[in-house]
């Protein structure tokens, strides 16, 4: 199956970074390779990019929806900041990330003060993704802290957390999941391979106990924490991995083209 190799900007870049970003990338990527590659840039940049999308076979993703919610008749809520699923679309993006920790934190710490809730309902932000009228596709991401890892809660954890994705009225197109350990994000420190392989194992099961319709086929298990050139091969190919998500290393051009090079 193709993988996916995927670049989480976070709020860095400027025009001249993309400027030089893409004309590196455009010429070193390997045109023959299968995989899929995604860029969620900051939302100002998205046009920036999308023109480099004719030279080099890569799609674009938004990095969140912000929302108030829906009406009693179903429609949005207005929000001052807000971007909706539609102005995704109409930028030319076919992804988007929902429930990134760091996100999951920052609305917990505007909702609660500056706490980490375990559990953020996402619900309402996937419906609204999906209800556009050519919806994109939802990557999901799921993750414990060290706290709960420590306190060996990992798997209930990830249980509830994926119980937003499953539980919806709109069903997604497929059911993409990026595994993010919060306590690997940016930190250098990653799983074994042997345990990244064994939860996304669980996170599979997990979906299909929940949604007995869906066949595994369907479900894509994503790893992200501390990926680089030099664990990315061997975090692609372990059993159960799908594809990668990255946020410091994709801000290193020679690096993200190395890695979307890799033969796996
Ligand atoms: C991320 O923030 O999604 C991420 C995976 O970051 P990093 O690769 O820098 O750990």
């Amino acid at each position: 199956m193709k993988k996916i190799i995927a670049a989480n900007w976070k709020n860095n870049g400027d025009k001249k970074f993309i400027k030089n970003y893409f004309e590196y990338f455009s010429k070193n990527l390997n045109n023959t390779n299968k995989n899929e590659i995604i860029f969620f840039p900051p939302d100002l940049y998205m046009d920036q990019i999308d023109k480099y999308k004719k030279q080099s076979n890569f799609s674009l993703g938004g990095q969140t929806l912000n929302t108030a919610g829906s009406d009693s008749d179903g429609s949005d809520l207005v929000l001052t900041s807000g971007t909706s699923s539609e102005m995704y679309i109409n930028n030319g993006c076919s992804y988007i990330l929902i429930g990134h920790s760091e996100i999951r934190q920052f609305s917990n710490f505007l909702i609660d003060g500056p706490k980490m809730d375990r559990r953020w309902t996402e619900r309402e932000t996937i419906i609204l993704a999906l209800q556009g009228s050519d919806s994109l596709q939802v990557i999901f991401c799921v993750g414990e802290n060290e706290d709960d890892k420590n306190a060996g809660d990992t798997h209930t954890i990830l249980s509830e957390q994926l119980d937003d994705l499953c539980y919806l009225k709109v069903k997604p197109k497929k059911f993409i999941v990026a595994y993010e350990p919060v306590w690997a994000i940016g930190s250098g420190k990653i799983p074994t391979l042997e345990d990244i392989s064994f939860i996304h194992r669980f996170i599979k099961s997990s979906i299909l106990e929940k949604l007995s319709s869906l066949k595994e086929k369907d479900i894509m298990v994503l790893y992200g924490g501390s990926v680089n050139l030099k664990n990315a091969k061997d975090i692609l190919c372990a059993p159960h991995v799908d594809g990668v998500l990255i946020g410091g290393a994709s801000l290193k051009v020679k690096e993200f083209t190395s890695i979307c090079n890799l033969k796996i």
